[in-house]
């Protein structure tokens, strides 16, 4: 038996992230050297203006995007520069995600869609469907389907499925763009309990409501941190 008394990992960590697109003679630099460390229990806000890497950022992270360098650890493991399968292993035990794209499957209820990640993660103690579907304020729109949903449920409805296999790192992407005051007040509320309970997040956000419950707001230009 070996008793080590080693700290445990941070729960994201990123060293010097790039990543480039080309597309023609025209090259962007959408990442040039990031680096980011989230740990258990905090809540880190990005902002930045259009187009500074913010999407690309979350993207990499979340390990469905590549970096040209630098590599994403999530709870100690690496997830970048892994093979798909591996890094959809890590994701559905480590990470909840939600970008604008939404998250949701378009044949399956609200419901379905949060107990299809319980199912996939298989984890024990994860918290019920209709409990989520009530903690973000959607339980009366547990049985429709997406596409039946506004844009503020939809955002709903995709953070219990962001959040639906307790995850030790939570990524989103303007998550209250779609929803008001006093939602958003709540989908907050909700955010920081999740937080206290040990999920570390990075919200990228306009919002100042967001950038107001963060344990620290970092901010991107032209694919780097700016003091
Ligand atoms: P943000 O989310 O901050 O608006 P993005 O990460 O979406 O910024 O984009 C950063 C830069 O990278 C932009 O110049 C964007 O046009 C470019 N970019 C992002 N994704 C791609 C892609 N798949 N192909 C080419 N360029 C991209
Ligand atoms: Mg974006």
């Amino acid at each position: 038996m070996t008793a080590q008394t080693t700290t445990p990992p941070p729960r994201l960590t990123a060293d010097s992230l790039y990543r480039f697109f080309r597309a023609g003679e025209e090259e962007t630099f959408a990442l040039r050297g990031v680096g980011l460390r989230v740990e258990k229990g905090e809540i880190v806000a990005v902002t930045g203006p259009s187009g500074s890497g913010k999407t690309t950022l979350l993207s990499c992270l979340a390990g469905l995007d590549e970096p040209d360098g630098g590599t994403v650890h999530v709870a100690g493991e690496r997830l970048s520069h892994q093979q798909e399968h591996l890094r959809s292993r890590l994701r559905a035990r480590y990470i909840g995600v939600l970008f604008q794209s939404g998250n949701l499957l378009d044949h399956l209820t609200v419901r379905d869609n949060v107990r299809l990640v319980q199912r996939l993660s298989d984890g024990a103690g994860r918290p019920g469907a209709q409990e989520l579907l009530r903690d973000v304020g959607i339980a009366p729109r547990a049985g429709a389907l997406p596409r039946q949903l506004s844009g503020g449920e939809a955002a709903r409805a995709g953070l219990a499925v962001a959040l639906a296999n307790d995850p030790a790192v939570l990524l989103a992407d303007e998550l209250t763009g779609e929803i008001d005051g006093e939602t958003e007040r709540r989908v907050l509320a909700l955010l920081r309990e999740r937080a206290t309970a040990g999920t570390a997040m990075v919200l990228v956000t306009h919002s100042r409501a967001v950038a107001a419950v963060a344990d620290r707001v970092l901010r991107l230009r032209d694919g780097r941190w700016v003091r």
